[in-house]
């Protein structure tokens, strides 16, 4: 026996009113000139604004809640999500942020959902928002997180972990596309030497500033990481031996000149490292690549330091 269905009477027509009204949500109705024709009691205590107020005006000129995106532009104008969803008759997902009456800029994640008329045109927009302030706060977090896992906190270099796994992946491409790929491993001559004469807090800086050099002397698209203590290893896409013994060449004279300034001291003593260099070969693996520049660099090493060897 099939369940008994229960006819279920059409509400009064302003009991969908008091429905929106007490939803929690914000819901707003805006028409094509952009007047706003329904504000909901969601609307209100989000927003600080009570529907007396906004009713009537024109959101983008009257309202003192001057949508913004997350770059601080203005969204009144050209870039309004809903004339954007009027003019494309499309559905539109934003992450905005309007000010509150008491002056708080409070994110909202709005759907902007245009209204037909019987003709199919597209006569107005309703809009549905939430507040995204625990949402923001929880992304937040969550990219700090991220941050502390694949860095290195000292440096600000990617760490030992993710560098590997960002080779492995690069390996892979390289593989697949028949591209070249190379990595320059480099470690600071005589470290323990700097610790034990000027004290570990200045190695630190010394390691930052080692890190600065070697992420600001290579392309947006290589990658550098902080391997070791004092061991760095550079990753370079797309790039053959020759090319990437040139970037070594010019890393390793830029660490030779540097001189370290810290709290406005001039510390005079100079820095050297050595550096080792490998290319992938097709039919070796991402570790192999690491060993063979490690290889190379422990050959600088021997030949007197301050020096660039392949492998
Ligand atoms: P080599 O030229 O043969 O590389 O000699 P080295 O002195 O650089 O090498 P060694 O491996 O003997 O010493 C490395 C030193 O790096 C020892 C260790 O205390 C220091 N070290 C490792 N991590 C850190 C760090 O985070 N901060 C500081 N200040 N020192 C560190
Ligand atoms: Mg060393
Ligand atoms: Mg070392």
């Amino acid at each position: 026996m099939s369940p008994r269905r229960h006819k279920v009477p059409p509400l009064p027509i302003g009991c969908y009113k008091s429905i929106l009204d007490y939803t929690f949500d914000g819901v707003n109705y805006v028409d094509g000139k952009r007047r706003i024709l329904y504000w909901n009691k969601g609307a209100e205590t989000m927003t600080g604004y009570r529907a007396e107020e906004v009713l009537g005006h024109a959101c983008y000129r009257d309202s003192g809640m001057c949508h913004i995106n997350d770059e601080g532009e203005r969204l009144c104008g050209r870039l309004c999500p809903l004339l954007d969803a009027i003019s494309t008759k499309r559905e539109r997902v934003n992450r905005v942020y309007l000010r509150h009456k008491d002056g708080r800029r409070i994110p909202v994640d709005a759907v902007s959902s245009p209204v037909y008329d019987e003709d199919g045109e597209a006569i107005g927009v309703v809009q549905v928002f939430r507040d995204a302030t625990v949402y923001e706060e929880a992304e937040r977090k969550s990219q700090v997180i991220a941050k502390l896992a694949t860095t290195d906190a000292l440096t600000g270099l990617l760490n030992r972990r993710t560098i590997d796994i960002e080779l492995e992946i690069e390996f892979k491409r390289a593989t697949r596309l028949k591209l070249p790929m190379a990595v320059i491993f480099c470690d600071i001559d005589h470290f323990k030497d700097i610790n034990d004469k000027h004290g570990h807090a200045i190695g630190d800086e010394v390691l930052k500033g080692m890190a600065k050099l070697l992420q600001g002397g290579i392309r947006e698209y290589d990658r550098a990481g902080r391997y070791g203590g004092e061991e760095f290893l550079v990753m370079l896409p797309e790039t053959k031996v020759e090319i990437a013994v040139e970037i070594a060449e010019r890393l390793r004279r830029s660490v030779d000149v540097w001189r370290l300034i810290h709290r406005e001291k001039h510390w005079p003593f100079q820095v050297t490292m050595s550096f080792g260099v490998s290319e992938m070969r097709q039919d070796a693996t991402w570790e192999d690549l690491v060993k063979r520049a490690d290889q190379a660099m422990y050959k600088a090493k021997r030949s007197g330091r301050n020096a660039v060897f392949v492998s």
